[in-house]
């Protein structure tokens, strides 16, 4: 995003340089200031960069199938200490994952490793095992540490490593904005041996905490590197490298091999080993996916206007909870649409007669839960809606592959507000690529629009509330809004 406003901004004053060639005074001295600032900023950027090392050489490239199977059979090969056997026995882990298999035997040989992997591949502990055994031998402070990019997954890792660590006294912390700086400083004080952090806060206390120092690092871990640079981490990326020793081992683990990655692995990682592997979660080639950005009270109107597009397609929207399967189903049938319901709240007859209607085309849009899809054979359809994005990123995977199946093309289109956006990175993340973004209506349409919609949604809640005081069912409101897992 920056990169875009910046070349915006580029553009602009491209632009508005006189087209006669001659500049004037002013304009001169603009273009004086610009150029000084320019090289100031290279200066102060230049030491950024580690001292020069030869562009960096994949020793080794392997790319392993995530659903093969290893030849490393059980954890007991790869000669750890029994403090961490013991802990992985006690987190039921039976043999290595396919990134575990292929990295830890490189890592522990004390190789740079690019790993190429997502969220639930084993990543975590394919980092983890390897730093928590040389950290046995070692047992110094500020042994490690660990940047991702947002807040939920550093907590995720720290778990990981608290519970792999827990029969060798392992001390961690977890560095993330939005929490008491005191507080961290306070925790950083207490020598942990692991850090597990964001960027931009880590950075913070390099700077003002007194006494906390990462000069005596001897293993840096980036996770989710791609996203860690997408999100515009990079000044803090550089001046945590400039603080950290050259000397260590680095770690980087990304989903996908961008050219971002390829510049930070220069960067910061020597002759390391590349394993990959290969992405579990597909979606089909002649699937065509995209997503509309959405503001949170316009959520409706564009659901409405995507099925006046699709008109007379077979169509399922996806909601998250059974309140807003019901209360969209009441209101694309109050502006004429042939839907249907299908969540928990029914029984399995109404659940069947749902789908039936649907199948046999008396109507065209189913609008379900995931539970309710889930099991059921629902034929494949034209277009995939997701009105509400889903919690788990599998069950996005769940939801598109409703279309575009046995060789047919299908359409699915994610409504994303401003709320949604962590969610929608990581299904993003698990994706492996960036999704375009559909046009939106123009506000003309829109706003039109919208006066409809918001009286029938009305009309749609009052409705709702009238079937329910029928229904009379007490249990009805505790389990209604739930979301549906
Ligand atoms: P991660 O990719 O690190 O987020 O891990 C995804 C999930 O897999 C986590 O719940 C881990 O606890 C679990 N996991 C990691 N390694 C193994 C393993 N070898 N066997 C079974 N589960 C594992």
């Amino acid at each position: 995003m920056a990169h875009k406003m910046k070349d915006a901004t580029k553009k602009a004053s491209k632009s508005a340089r006189p087209s006669s060639g001659i500049l004037d005074t002013q304009a001169l001295a603009d273009k004086i200031r610009k150029n000084a600032l320019k090289k100031k900023q290279e200066q102060a950027a230049a030491p950024a960069l580690e001292p020069p090392i030869a562009p960096s050489v994949v020793l080794e490239d392997k790319v392993v199938d995530a659903s093969a199977e290893t030849a490393i059979q059980s954890f007991a090969e790869f000669d750890l200490i029994p403090e961490i056997l013991e802990s992985i026995q006690a987190m039921k882990f039976t043999k290595p994952t396919p990134i575990q298999a292929e990295s830890i035997p490189h890592a522990l040989a004390g190789k740079d490793i690019i790993g190429l992997a997502q969220t639930g591949s084993g990543k975590t502990a394919a980092f983890a095992i390897p730093i928590l055994q040389a950290l046995w031998h070692a047992k110094t402070p500020y042994f490690s540490l660990v940047l991702a990019p947002t807040r939920e997954l550093a907590f995720q890792i720290k778990e990981t490593f608290d519970a792999l660590g827990s029969s060798m006294g392992l001390r961690s912390v977890c560095i993330v904005g939005g929490m008491d700086m005191m507080d961290q400083a306070r925790d950083l004080m207490r020598k942990p041996h692991v850090i597990v952090a964001t960027p931009g806060r880590i950075t913070d206390h390099l700077e003002h905490t007194k006494g906390f120092s990462l000069k005596n690092l001897k293993y840096l871990v980036m996770d989710e590197a791609d996203r860690l640079l997408d999100m515009d981490f990079g000044p803090a990326l550089d001046k945590i490298l400039k603080v950290i020793p050259v000397e260590r081992t680095s770690y980087l683990f990304s989903a996908t091999m961008t050219n971002k990655i390829a510049k930070l692995q220069r960067a910061s990682l020597k002759n390391p080993v590349r394993v990959a592997v290969s992405n579990k979660y597909q979606t089909a080639d002649n699937l065509v996916q995209s997503m509309m950005l959405v503001s949170d009270g316009y959520k409706n109107t564009f659901l409405v206007h995507l099925l006046n597009e699709f008109m007379g397609k077979s169509i399922i929207v996806f909601t998250r909870t059974v309140a807003n399967s019901e209360r969209t189903a009441i209101l694309t049938r109050l502006l004429g649409f042939s839907s249907v319901p299908l969540n928990g709240q029914l029984s399995q007859t109404q659940r069947l007669g749902a789908l039936n209607k649907f199948k046999s085309g008396k109507a065209n849009i189913l609008i379900a839960t995931d539970v309710a899809a889930r099991g059921l054979d629902i034929p494949s359809v034209d277009v995939v809606i997701n009105y509400d994005i889903p919690t788990d990123s599998k069950a996005y995977i769940h939801r598109v592959g409703r279309t575009a199946r046995a060789g047919k093309s299908g359409k699915s289109i994610s409504l994303v507000t401003q709320y949604d956006l962590e969610l929608y990175l990581r299904i993003e993340s698990v994706l492996g690529k960036k999704l375009p973004k559909d046009p939106s209506p123009s506000k003309q349409v829109l706003n039109t629009l919208h006066v409809h919609v918001d009286r029938a949604v009305a009309e749609a809640i009052r409705q709702m509330k009238d079937i329910h005081e029928r229904r009379g069912n007490r249990n009805h409101r505790d389990n209604h809004d739930r979301e549906e897992r």
